[in-house]
């Protein structure tokens, strides 16, 4: 009996310790692949993403709105209107709404003009949180005034800009298209792109990866890490599209904020990403639905 403890015992040990490496191993990797993209000067780190951003402009659904992590230099003001915290946009019709609901501020998304096919390109999108939920307010045309004044406060604040790339397609199968949102594809489809990539890492994908997520804790590049707008919902459980309180239409998947972006929600315990979609008849119906991951 005591044989069988130790032997066991053993085992559990042995696990442990290989686990502990692993995830080590795993942790100083993620590290250093964040610390050379942190490294990386403003303008190279610029260059990079300009170099997808520009890829296929006239074909692109899809962006991912990017938390660089980074002070002011990469920001012009109509990306630091996209941002995580700080002081939200409100028009002055909205501020008794928003503070009888004691909500949090989470963050806003101004859906770029070159989305196209979007509804609701150049709207802005600011998204509280309460207890319960996810609110999103709509600004079909916000005062561009005012969101300037709001940008040069980011400085020393706690908020984090964001800024949009434009995800290219490429063709899949006979005759249909994909958006290249994985480093793979991206490295693979961009001519040059691996080249350049290469002279600055010997991971090239991995690099990407924390390149495109600078705050993911992987280098999987996961939707669930990334901020999304168009394309298609990445669900992190059973799909589930709500249909328009008016219409009764299914709605259309406008953008989805993950775990980097939503922290401040884990506190009320309901979710973790948050999936927008609205009415593509009914511009003001947006409805916010949260996933666990
Ligand atoms: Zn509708």
């Amino acid at each position: 009996m005591t044989l069988v403890t130790w032997i066991l015992g053993s085992i559990a040990g042995l696990v442990l310790a290989w686990f502990a490496v692993a995830t080590l191993r795993h942790n100083l990797r993620i590290r250093r692949l964040a610390h050379a993209v942190a490294a990386l000067p403003a303008a190279e780190y610029d260059a990079l993403l300009a170099r997808i951003d520009d890829f296929s402009p006239h074909v692109s659904t899809a962006c991912l709105l990017i938390d660089t992590n980074r002070s002011g230099a990469l920001i012009d003001t109509l990306n630091a209107t996209s941002r995580i915290g700080g002081v939200p946009y409100v028009e002055d019709r909205d501020v008794d709404t928003v503070l009888s609901q004691g909500t949090r501020f989470l963050l806003q998304i101004r859906i770029p003009e070159q989305m196209g096919r979007s509804p609701w390109k150049g709207n802005l999108l600011v998204l509280f949180a309460t207890r319960a939920r996810v609110h999103c307010f709509r600004y079909h045309d916000p005062d561009d005034r005012k969101l300037s004044l709001r940008a040069k406060s980011l400085a020393q604040g706690e908020a984090r800009p964001l800024r949009a790339v434009r995800i290219p397609r490429a063709p899949y199968g006979e005759k249909r298209h994909r958006n290249l949102f994985a480093p793979a594809l991206l490295l693979r489809e961009i001519p040059g792109l691996r080249d350049s990539v290469a002279a600055l890492t010997s991971e090239p994908e991995a690099f990407l990866a924390m390149a495109l997520a600078p705050t993911a804790w992987s280098t999987n590049f996961e939707m669930f890490e990334r901020i999304q707008v168009g394309g298609s919902p990445q669900w992190v459980q059973t799909p589930e599209t709500p249909h328009c309180r008016i219409c009764a239409r299914s709605m259309t998947f406008i953008a989805q904020v993950g775990c980097s972006a939503s922290r401040a929600l884990s506190s009320y315990n309901i979710g973790d990403v948050v999936y927008i979609f609205g009415c593509s008849q009914h511009l003001d119906e947006i409805t916010c639905h949260l996933q666990f991951t």
